[in-house]
């Protein structure tokens, strides 16, 4: 099948180029997963990620995610979208990570549902390192609502961000290696299509790549509720 054909290449070709920046940064070949993120494509594009190798995938949207990560083969599943608590339940049931959290009434809200579920989940805090974007709590607030939500019982597990489309992405991607030093955690969640680069060299763990691996999206993309 085309699609996943060239969906496998592009998957093995990232693989290797990330193992090679990793190790250029003098890090190990393998120290930074890649996160495939599957809005707006189709589950047979999901599906032919994973048998290329991809172990964790994201979604931005529960109702999306709904329709197309029902009975996939196991892997890893993280929600990178704005958490509205009325959607927690929804979004535990479905996903094993959380990288979205920014703010305490969002992390209450999961922990919650998680302890109704009889699911244990991951979090991590989204902190704003961009202008342009609405949501993440300050760099400077991170490790307090760490702290918050740890004393709630919640695994929090790292940062993730989302750097900027254009201006100082390197002094943004600093910031956000910094707040992940002062929240402590395996995870710092950095870097996209377009600048994973730079992000590994800063230190991310996790690149969240949709267009490299899965080619434009066909519809525009919707603003975030
Ligand atoms: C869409 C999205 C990505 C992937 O973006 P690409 O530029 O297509 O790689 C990563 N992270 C978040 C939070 C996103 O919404």
């Amino acid at each position: 099948m085309a699609l996943a054909s060239t969906i496998g290449e592009r998957v093995a070709m990232l693989r290797a180029r990330v193992d090679r920046v990793a190790e250029a940064a003098g890090r190990p070949a393998g120290a930074v997963t890649i996160l495939g993120v599957t809005k707006t494509q189709p589950r047979e594009a999901v599906l032919a990620a994973i048998e290329a190798g991809l172990s964790d995938i994201g979604e931005n949207y529960l109702q999306e995610a709904r329709e197309k990560y029902v009975g996939l083969p196991p892997v890893t599943r993280h929600f990178i979208g704005h958490v509205q608590t009325n959607k927690a339940k929804g979004i535990v049931g479905l996903f094993d990570i959380v990288q979205s959290i920014d703010r305490l009434e969002a992390g209450l809200a999961i922990e919650k549902a998680a302890r109704s579920l009889g699911r244990a989940v991951r979090v991590l805090v989204q902190v704003n390192v961009s202008p342009a974007e609405r949501f993440g709590v300050a760099p400077a607030d991170a490790a307090h609502l760490a702290q918050q939500l740890r004393n709630e019982g919640l695994m929090v597990d790292g940062v993730m961000a989302i750097g900027p489309l254009e201006g100082d992405v390197d002094s943004a991607f600093a910031q956000a290696r910094e707040a992940f030093e002062a929240v402590g955690g395996t995870t710092l969640s950095l870097g996209m299509s377009a600048d994973w680069e730079r992000a590994i060299a800063h230190g991310s763990t996790m690149i969240r790549i949709g267009t490299a691996i899965f080619g434009a999206r066909p519809a525009p993309e919707r603003v975030t509720a």
